[in-house]
């Protein structure tokens, strides 16, 4: 499976299967595709039936409050999904369509349940790059982005919107997209995470879609925050919030810490690193692997403890910098 084919780019679970990994992940989800059913009082979420390897199960989209309510992540632009989202709320009034960022498999649907519903959009902003694209680029953020969602209201982040029964506020996480947001309903202690987070694997922080430094400051920001219950767009919900954002604090910096050690051998090129620090990796993933090593080595170029000629490109060589 290569990246550039990919329409699904949530989670990069075969990456982290790849590695010794410390990670309590929780990969049980017993739901049906087109049942609703209630998660946690106040919220349903209905499954859509769009498995893969980097979705998982497929997208939960999730509906908030009774009677007037709000959908969160309405997922793919797919037919039996809308329908049985419409079906779920058939005798209710949708307000609000959230959107948590602009994958493929996440917001298309908005289109279609706002022209059945005349609920209005929220969002953090249209789908952008993390940084100015390089040779062959557009055509892999095409891959896999909306470029279509442009949201009714734009949500900056700390403002809230309010509901029939439900407020949500928006708290910004770019570094999976640079648009990411998720949204925190604090009565309820909850936050829908979107693909920040996910009980099941990491998510695919690849450039120039995502952004490592965005992402590592998005999950200390989140380490912060009171919300314990986390329901992500992919797979189960999350019971302790902030414990699980600390484990993935502390993968990311593992994985840093492996590519460090591979450069500090002499200067080496992407697929190399690759080779010494996913041991036993598919071959097929090699490609999300070096966007992976990629995302790493923006981060490092950016704070100064990696050198290379030019912007980090997949094709550079890099070296520990010196002094
Ligand atoms: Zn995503």
């Amino acid at each position: 499976m290569h990246t550039g084919h990919l329409r699904d780019t949530s989670g990069d679970d075969l990456l982290s299967g790849a590695m010794t990994d410390d990670i309590p992940f929780d990969r049980t989800l017993d739901l049906t595709p087109g049942h609703p059913e209630e998660v946690t009082p106040g919220v349903r979420r209905l499954l859509c039936n769009n498995p893969s390897p980097f979705t998982f199960k497929g997208t939960v989209s999730y509906i908030v409050g009774r009677g007037q309510v709000a959908i969160v992540d309405p997922g793919p632009d797919d037919e039996n999904h809308i329908a049985a989202l419409l079906d779920a709320v058939r005798d209710e009034t949708v307000t609000h369509i959230f959107v948590t960022h602009t994958h493929r498999d996440h917001s298309p649907a908005a289109a279609r349940i706002k022209a059945a519903t005349g609920a209005i959009t929220v969002g953090e902003g249209p789908h952008r790059a993390s940084r100015p694209l390089q040779i062959g680029e557009a055509q892999r953020l095409d891959a896999s982005a909306d470029m279509d969602f442009r949201p009714d209201l734009t949500l900056r982040d700390g403002a809230t919107v309010e509901g029939a029964g439900w407020t949500l506020e928006g708290v910004a996480t770019p570094g999976h997209t640079m648009n990411h947001m998720a949204f925190a309903w604090r009565d309820r202690g909850l936050l829908f995470c979107g693909d920040h987070i996910m009980a099941w694997s990491t998510p695919v922080v690849a450039p120039p879609d995502g952004a490592m430094s965005d992402y590592m400051a998005s999950l200390h920001r989140l380490a912060q925050r009171s919300e314990a219950l986390y329901l992500p767009g992919h797979g189960g919900v999350v019971r302790d919030g902030p414990r699980l954002v600390g484990h993935y604090l502390r993968h990311r910096q593992g994985r840093e810490a492996a590519i460090l050690q591979r450069l500090e051998k002499g200067p080496v090129d992407i697929p190399t690193i690759v080779r010494a620090v996913y041991v036993g990796l598919d071959p097929r993933l090699t490609g999300a692997a070096g966007l992976s090593v990629l995302a790493h080595l923006e981060d490092l170029v950016a704070r100064g403890v990696v050198v290379t000629d030019g912007p980090p490109s997949l094709s550079g060589l890099y070296r520990v910098a010196s002094g």
